[in-house]
């Protein structure tokens, strides 16, 4: 495990084999780049030995060079003062002050050689000699160097190419391990406390209780509680399971292991169980600490629910997982915190006690909440004096935390566009449609008579949605593409509420479908455009019939659960446990809703016709209409816009 210091300056430790850039559990080869590089070191360091090598070697040079026989006859004519022999040389000192250097023979010694060449001893008696041992470290440097160098050199270049694949040998048997991430709860820059999550107060209350255990394992094990070892958080995404998680490590200070439940899963069969040992024996370790695994349902799934033995590996890892935390004693003090937005398909082995017992839900924000999300999200952001964040929250219904935090970026994105220094409420509020569906599509122009199909589609909706009393009061309308969508009309509810009733179904399938009948109306034809439409009006006069009970001839039956789906050949099929003769009932349920819905549409386009051409002919004029014009054209054509109903007591 090494420790490496991110870019924020903040530690991050990292398994070895973390997958940067890399294909994740597959051994990493040593790349051209990298060898290149190491082939450059081991130049330039060749480069500077032997560089040093000749400047020592290249001061001994200047001494000119002559053969034995000059010195001997310099010896004789009397002109030298002085003989050093070093090793194999002989370096002569002239009277002048001049001087020389030689190679003496090695075999035979300084004299005999110098008699061989005519010197008389008592020449030779005249001249100082000094004889110099030949073990000094620079005598063997020298001598030694030339043969030693490529030596040390091919060593070198060895030893680099044998580091490179000792580390690819290395990842290649440590796939097995876990990749966690582990945040370190003394590092401040990447602590989340309670504080970061808005709303969320059940959730809160519930995981203080883990927090309490973790900071102060002793006074729960004295009284010989037994602390949940498993919580799974649940939850639509964005609503902050993730953080929520994090935020209980860092409230408790304690090391929190991050994992996905993808990670586990990879294409080598018993790697996901042998990350989840690594994972536990780490954690354990480094008790009291928090083993997260986030979308735990990739591992997760009901096991041999798949056609053909399902999906061996990831049984195995989930068998892994609930061994280990069966393997758990209470005193172990690690807590496994796990998340999913499908906790339907989850194995109910998971969910028994003793393992994730403790289950915490996570709803959509409210609008308090939502207001919240928003106030924290603008912590750093600098908002202009017009900024009103409770404005944005009504008008945010069905955001999640992370939409919420989408739209405030998005908003500061705007105005440091426009070189403003402060967020102002325009951006939110422009902002909010751009989370809602997507950039505005500037590039798809509409011919004269496709906006005008366009506007009449949209203020169909409209209409219906102002003349039905059940639905929601309309807010914007706008033509301007958008995602996926050609134009929109956006609702908002009086009220927030979490139950909905079935006329307020049946008033939403009959808005769905005001489009469809104002195309038909107005031009005697259908376009693509309502298929959308069609899709969730259909889905929810389905659900009504088969999920909610909501239909009279089926009467107050659940023919189906929430979107269970059985896998079957690695494709999702709806399971259906009722006869024939219901499915041909549900059919001729669904279609009547709809089609009731589509006279009711109707009858709302035709009665006000007048409203319905004022409003398409404004929307080709002004290709968007906010709500207060809206309730204008609604007035002038004989409509009572709705009101806030008053609360009933
Ligand atoms: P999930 O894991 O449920 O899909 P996350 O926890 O990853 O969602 O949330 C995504 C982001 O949304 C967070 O990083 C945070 O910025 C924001 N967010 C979500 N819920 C909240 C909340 N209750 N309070 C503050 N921010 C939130
Ligand atoms: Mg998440
Ligand atoms: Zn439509």
């Amino acid at each position: 495990m090494e420790i490496l210091k991110n870019k924020k300056g903040t530690k991050v430790k990292e398994r070895k084999g973390g997958n940067k850039g890399k294909i994740p559990g597959l051994p990493s080869m040593p790349t051209g780049g990298q060898f290149f590089s190491n082939l450059l070191t081991a130049v330039l360091v060749f480069l500077i030995i032997s560089t040093l090598y000749s400047a020592v070697v290249g001061n001994k040079n200047k001494v000119e060079e002559v053969s034995v026989s000059k010195i001997a006859q310099d010896i004789s004519g009397g002109a030298v003062k002085k003989i050093v022999v070093e090793g194999g040389m002989i370096n002569a000192e002239y009277t002048d002050g001049t001087k020389k250097k030689s190679k003496k023979e090695i075999e035979s010694s300084l004299s005999q050689t110098l008699v061989n060449y005519g010197v008389t001893a008592e020449k030779l008696a005249r001249v100082e000699v000094e004889v110099k041992s030949e073990s000094g470290f620079g005598y063997y440097a020298l001598n030694l160097l030339p043969f030693l160098l490529p030596i040390l050199l091919i060593g070198f270049v060895f030893w680099m190419l044998s580091r490179q694949v000792k580390g690819a040998g290395m990842q290649a048997f440590s796939f097995g391990q876990s990749k966690a991430r582990i945040i370190d709860p003394n590092d401040a820059s990447q602590k989340v406390t309670f504080k970061d999550v808005a709303g969320a107060k059940e959730a809160k209350e519930e995981l203080v209780e883990i927090v309490d255990f973790l900071r102060n394992p002793k006074k729960f094990l004295d009284i010989g509680a037994r602390i949940p070892k498993g919580v799974l958080l649940m939850g639509a995404p964005g609503t902050g399971k993730t953080l929520l998680a994090r935020a209980v490590a860092g409230e408790a200070a304690v090391p929190f292991f991050h994992l996905s439940g993808s990670e586990f899963v990879e294409m080598f069969v018993g790697v996901g169980a042998s990350r989840v040992r690594d994972l536990f024996k780490m954690a354990k370790k480094s008790a009291p600490a928090i083993i997260f695994v986030d979308e735990i349902d990739a591992v997760g799934r009901v096991r041999g629910g798949g056609v053909g033995g399902g999906n061996d590996e990831r049984e195995q890892t989930l068998n892994q997982i609930l061994v280990e935390m069966d393997g758990f004693e209470p005193s172990e003090k690690v807590i496994v915190m796990a998340a999913t937005n499908r906790p339907d398909v989850l194995d109910p082995a998971l969910l028994r006690p003793g393992r994730f017992d403790r289950r915490v839900t996570l709803e959509l924000p409210d609008r308090e909440g939502r207001e919240e999300i928003l106030n924290i999200h603008a912590r750093k952001k600098p908002l202009g004096e017009d900024v009103n964040l409770k404005v944005v929250a009504e008008r945010t219904p069905g955001f999640s935390g992370a939409d919420l935090s989408s739209l405030m970026n998005e908003g500061a994105i705007l105005a440091a566009r426009e070189d403003r220094k402060t967020v102002a409420q325009y951006d939110l509020i422009r902002s909010i449609e751009k989370v809602m569906l997507g950039p505005e599509r500037k590039s798809h122009i509409l011919s004269k008579e496709e906006k005008k199909i366009t506007a009449y589609h949209e203020a169909g909706h409209a209409l219906v949605a102002s003349v039905l009393p059940h639905a929601d009061p309309v807010h914007k309308i706008s033509i301007i593409a958008r995602g996926n969508a050609g134009g929109y009309t956006l609702k908002l509810p009086l009220e927030e509420t979490r139950l909905q009733s079935r006329k307020e179904f049946l008033d939403e399938i009959a808005m769905s479908l005001g489009g469809y009948v104002a195309e038909e109306m107005v031009f005697g034809d259908i376009t693509t455009g309502p298929s959308n439409d069609l899709q969730v009006a259909t889905a929810l006069a389905r659900d009504m019939v088969t999920k909610y009970g909501m239909s009279e001839k089926l009467g107050p039956v659940a023919l189906e659960g929430s979107g269970g789906r059985a896998l079957f050949g690695g494709r999702g099929v709806d399971s259906r446990d009722y006869s024939e003769d219901v499915s041909a009932k549900i059919d001729a349920e669904v279609s009547k809703i709809m089609n009731d819905a589509f006279a009711r549409a109707r009858e709302a386009c035709k009665t006000h016709r007048k409203a319905l051409d004022a409003i398409a002919n404004e929307l080709v004029e002004k290709e968007s209409i906010e709500r207060e014009e809206f309730e204008k054209i609604l007035v002038a054509s004989g409509i009572l816009p709705k009101k806030k109903k008053e609360p009933v007591a």
